[in-house]
């Protein structure tokens, strides 16, 4: 009914197995559903059914000095006690930076709008696809694993040099201009070097959910990348094409 889909196979490596994910939702059978299809894919679920406990339960974390509650939250909007939007606005007015998934049964363009405003980082609105839902979800959870994880980092392979201090590459001791979105698939790519990104995957990532283009934008994007890296662009050893999915580096 939710056009939930339990296939363990999502084609995909499963990364941040050990992400534990935050569910506020009231409907029993929508918890339910969620807390069953995240736990397939090897997150940790904790599920809290309406507004006040789930600010209780968040306000328990604030005395911990790390402040660790989630890695990210699925909140429903309308729930007993207080709304979602509340607490997502409470969130965000303490300064957590926890990624928030708005679900919601209404879906007029200005809940949309006003849900983002209040600080969420993506929302969708029932009736949801579960598998879109558990897509978004790990797209949530890898950039802020990116964002987090900038500091100082060199990757190496073969001739291809980044370091994300300086923001630069080096192909075969030769420093390359990288458009900012090049720069930021290189830099994926290089993070998790020989893992297989689905064009949708590296879209949701690099370009955001928001974004309302197809995914060929991404094969231009490699395209350029691979001039600027592959000593033979037409037969690539860096950004290989694995044919009926997407790509991979290495
Ligand atoms: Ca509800």
């Amino acid at each position: 009914m939710y056009g939930h889909e339990f296939t363990k196979d999502f084609g995909i490596a499963n990364i941040g197995q050990t992400s534990c994910i935050l569910i506020v939702e009231d409907e029993e059978i929508i918890q339910e559903m969620l807390a069953v299809a995240l736990q397939e894919q090897g997150y940790k679920v904790v599920t809290i059914a309406d507004g006040q406990s789930a600010v209780e339960y968040l306000e328990s974390f604030e005395q911990d000095t790390e402040g660790f509650c989630c890695d990210l939250i699925i909140l429903d909007l309308m729930l007993p006690g207080i709304s979602g939007l509340d607490i997502c606005h409470l969130l965000r007015y303490q300064g957590n930076p926890v990624p928030i998934l708005i679900l919601s049964a209404r879906s007029s363009e200005v809940e949309r709008i006003l849900g983002l405003e209040v600080g969420a980082d993506d929302y969708m609105s029932k009736p949801f696809s579960m598998r879109e839902l558990v897509a978004r979800c790990r797209a949530l959870l890898r950039r802020q694993r990116i964002s987090t994880s900038h500091q100082t980092a060199i990757f190496k392979f073969k001739e291809v040099i980044l370091n994300t201090q300086e923001r630069c590459v080096l192909v075969r001791g030769q420093q390359v201009n990288l458009s900012p979105k090049e720069y930021r698939l290189l830099e994926l790519f290089m993070s998790s070097s020989q893992r297989v990104w689905s064009r949708e995957q590296l879209l949701d990532t690099i370009w955001g959910l928001d974004y309302v283009g197809d995914s060929k934008t991404v094969d231009v994007h490699i395209r350029w990348l691979r001039e600027k890296l592959e000593l033979d662009p037409s037969n690539p050893e860096y950004l290989v094409t694995i044919r009926g999915f997407g790509y991979r580096f290495g």
